[in-house]
């Protein structure tokens, strides 16, 4: 039976395995660390002594690979859902407070009620979001909606910079309107926030690994790829930093790695070249603390800090697009961050809890027009190579979503390569267990 070679144990390799394994395909997944997840994972942080998560991942109810994912390895109980879309706000330049609360169904009444909207907005301000349905390839987000706007510092900043990962001067228009159209666009039950329980790896990532255990998928750790060994129009051999893999015909690759080594393996591939940090600093505070009405974070605007997330006595505070300050000095960014947290949650500032701060340099690609205009697709000029990722041309920012519909698409297209049927993979009847 033809094999599918998949690399790299992040969440679109994981879930491009999960995919093939349930369709019955012989899969075998490489991991170039020791570990699943790459850049959705916790793990144990001793400064802290506690589960940390390496940032503050948030997805919405409405993601429909995410809970297609979710339900799959059995882990859709493990995502904290507050049971409708309240998101409270600190301002932290003028210390004002409020929560945007939007209805269940599609018609937003929660425009209408000034007590649910962004204090000093109108409902027709809203009508702001239907303006990205026609932005073009190369408009940026301030293009579309001017620093003026009621909305902009409140609403489309934040919400741009946390998806998009870029500033809104330079991130592409164009990805926010998909996200639009399935959050708000499905109304507030799509927009309900769903963070992690206790933790990245345990809600995205171990029972992934089980489930494919399951199925008879074990990652096999320390494979870090170093070159394909490229025969006319396929790939014959993968080349690991500890020996040769030969595939035999009719094997195929799924290449799950980041933008930049996915161009370092494949010569002349088209892929975003650019990236962009996000930063999150860790508090372990005296007693545990959770946000406002008891929910698990907090949207800070004019601040430094950009969301925080509460789960039992550590709040971590999260800037996106935070280049510079993954260049500064670790005390200084945990200074920076403590000021807005203490004073979003109320805590003295002196003396600033046990601390630390992770730094993602290459925590996505740059989502600007132009590096947009460079992801791949899934299929290549090979014929039994495909690739999967967050960078990949989903039409979806790089999220987990994106990161999910992307493995989906390359199981899809390998399983009809390997002869098994271009099968809708989320049809949970047909799968094999
Ligand atoms: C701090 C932070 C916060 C985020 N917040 C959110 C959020 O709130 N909501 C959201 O939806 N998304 C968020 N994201 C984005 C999301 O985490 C990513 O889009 C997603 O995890 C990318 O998954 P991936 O599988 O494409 O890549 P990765 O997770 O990078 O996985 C790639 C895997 O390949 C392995 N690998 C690399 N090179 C090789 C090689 N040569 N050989 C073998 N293996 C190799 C790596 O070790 C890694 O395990 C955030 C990301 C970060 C970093």
């Amino acid at each position: 039976m033809a094999t599918a070679h998949v690399i790299g144990a992040g969440l679109a390799g994981l879930n491009t395995a999960l995919r093939l394994a349930q369709k019955g395909a012989a899969v075998r997944l490489y991991e170039g660390s020791t570990h699943a997840g790459g850049r959705c994972r916790s793990y144990h942080d001793p400064q802290l002594d506690r589960l940390v998560d390496n940032g503050n991942h948030l997805v919405f109810a409405g993601n429909h690979a995410a809970q297609r994912y979710l339900r799959d390895i059995g882990a859709a109980d493990r995502m904290i859902d507050p049971g409708e879309a309240a998101y409270p706000f600190f301002d932290a330049a003028t210390g004002e407070r409020w929560t945007m609360r939007l209805n269940a169904g599609r018609l937003p009444f929660w425009m209408f009620a000034s007590s649910r909207r962004i204090p000093g907005t109108s409902a027709a301000d809203y009508l702001v979001l239907l303006r990205f349905r026609g932005a073009a390839a190369t408009d940026r987000i301030t293009d579309v909606v001017k620093e003026g706007h009621p909305l902009f510092h409140r609403l489309i900043e934040p919400f741009a910079v946390a998806v998009l990962n870029t500033a809104a001067e330079e991130a592409a228009a164009r990805l926010l309107w998909p996200v639009i159209v399935e959050s708000f666009g499905q109304g507030g039950a799509a927009c309900r926030p769903l963070i992690a329980r206790v933790g990245l790896s345990d809600s995205f990532v171990e029972p992934a690994l089980a489930r494919l255990a399951q199925l008879g998928v074990m990652p096999a750790y320390g494979h870090r790829l170093r070159s394909l060994k490229l025969e006319q129009s396929r790939i014959a051999a993968l080349d690991f930093a500890n020996g040769r893999v030969e595939l035999a015909p009719g094997d195929l690759v799924v290449l799950a790695v980041p933008h930049r080594m996915a161009a370092e393996l494949i010569p002349g591939l088209k892929a975003p070249a650019e990236s962009r940090a996000i930063v999150n600093g860790h508090f372990r505070l005296p007693t545990p603390v959770s946000g406002p009405d008891g929910l698990s974070f907090l949207a800070i605007v004019n601040g430094t800090a950009q969301w925080l997330f509460f789960r039992g006595d550590v709040v971590t505070a999260t800037v996106s697009a935070a280049d510079v300050l993954a260049d500064s000095d670790a005390e200084d960014v945990a200074r920076r961050l403590w000021n807005d947290v203490a004073r979003a949650i109320n805590h003295p500032e002196e003396p600033m809890p046990p601390w630390r701060v992770v730094k993602e340099k290459n925590a996505t690609f740059a989502q600007t027009p132009a590096q947009v205009a460079l992801r791949s697709p899934t299929k290549t000029a090979f014929t039994n190579l495909f690739l999967a990722g967050d960078w990949t041309d989903t039409g979806l920012p790089a999220t987990i979503e994106g990161t999910l519909r992307s493995g989906e698409l390359a199981a899809s297209l390998a399983l009809a390569e390997l002869g098994q049927g271009n099968v809708p993979i989320h049809r949970a009847s047909s799968d094999r267990h």
